[in-house]
């Protein structure tokens, strides 16, 4: 049954967290990968100066001719921006270090909170055929964090199993409310996934019934084990379903998207 609420064109998730190193660009190249490898069109798009995920695709630096900063600063046209991975059904907007100077460059820009937002609601877009666009957010809560947050439909909050994991989401929470009450009204929290998980480990434990107590269903069903295949597959440059497809990693990331699939139907 399709939902007659669901706004046109893709379904828009920004992966965000201000922490750095909880999973976020892990959660988009291999969520990504595993929506693709379920028949669904997907864009990720980089926006982490880092330019970790568009590494993690095997795009290096020097073949990134055309990049999220371009598409930002409205000299190329996402549409043409987005370029096919080795996976099938997989675009990528690669990043380039150019980003980490966005900030101050368009400190001038009315529109500086509406760029990505603009940019990937383009009429050409269209002629992609997506399904699902994931934004790879930097660990800041900076413009380009807030563009990712304007942009989106809702977002995706990869959360390290480990102490203090939820004290760090309330920074990311008021940030959303503020982006709510400014700019995108509708902006949801899609869920809070669990990553980096041990099963044996019970402080991992407490935190994910800490987290499912005060989240409730906010907090996704599946939960990512740490595995070290998930951590070996970017060098190389492939999504985990294709480096070890029968790793936990594997399986966790087919479980989340089979979760996010399960809403959209
Ligand atoms: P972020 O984008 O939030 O900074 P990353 O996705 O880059 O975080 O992950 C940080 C590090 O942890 C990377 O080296 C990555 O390979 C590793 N990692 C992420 N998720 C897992 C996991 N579930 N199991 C093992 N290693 C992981
Ligand atoms: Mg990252």
């Amino acid at each position: 049954m399709s939902d007659p609420t669901r706004p046109r064109g893709p379904r828009i998730f920004a992966i965000a967290n201000q922490k750095g190193g909880v999973g976020k660009t892990t959660t988009a190249i291999n969520l990504g990968a595993a929506l693709a490898r379920a028949g669904k069109k997907v864009l990720l798009v980089d926006i982490d100066p880092q330019g970790n995920a568009s590494t993690g695709l095997g795009v290096e630096p020097d073949k990134r001719m055309v990049s999220s900063y371009d598409i930002l600063m409205d000299e190329a046209a996402p549409s043409s921006a987005a370029r096919q991975t080795d996976v099938q059904n997989l675009w990528l907007i690669p990043a380039t270090t150019d980003l980490s100077s966005a900030d101050i460059e368009l400190i001038s820009n009315e529109k500086r909170s509406y760029l990505l937002h603009d940019a990937l609601r383009q009429p050409a877009m269209d002629k992609l055929g997506l399904d699902y666009v994931l934004i790879d957010c930097p660990p800041s809560l900076n413009l380009l964090t807030v563009n990712a947050l304007v942009a989106a439909h809702s977002v995706i909050v990869p959360l390290q199993s480990e102490f203090f994991a939820l004290e760090g989401l309330s920074q990311l929470m008021l940030t959303i409310r503020d982006v709510r009450e400014r700019a995108n009204p509708g902006l949801r929290i899609e869920g809070v996934a669990l990553t980096m998980h041990d099963k044996r480990n019970n402080l991992a434990q407490q935190v994910e019934e800490d987290a499912r107590e005060n989240l409730g269903e906010l907090v996704f069903e599946t939960v990512i084990p740490r595995n070290v295949r998930l951590s070996e597959a970017p060098s190389f440059a492939m999504p985990v379903l294709d480096y070890d497809p029968s790793s936990r990693g594997a399986q966790a990331y087919k479980a989340l998207a089979a979760e996010l699939i399960a809403r959209d139907t």
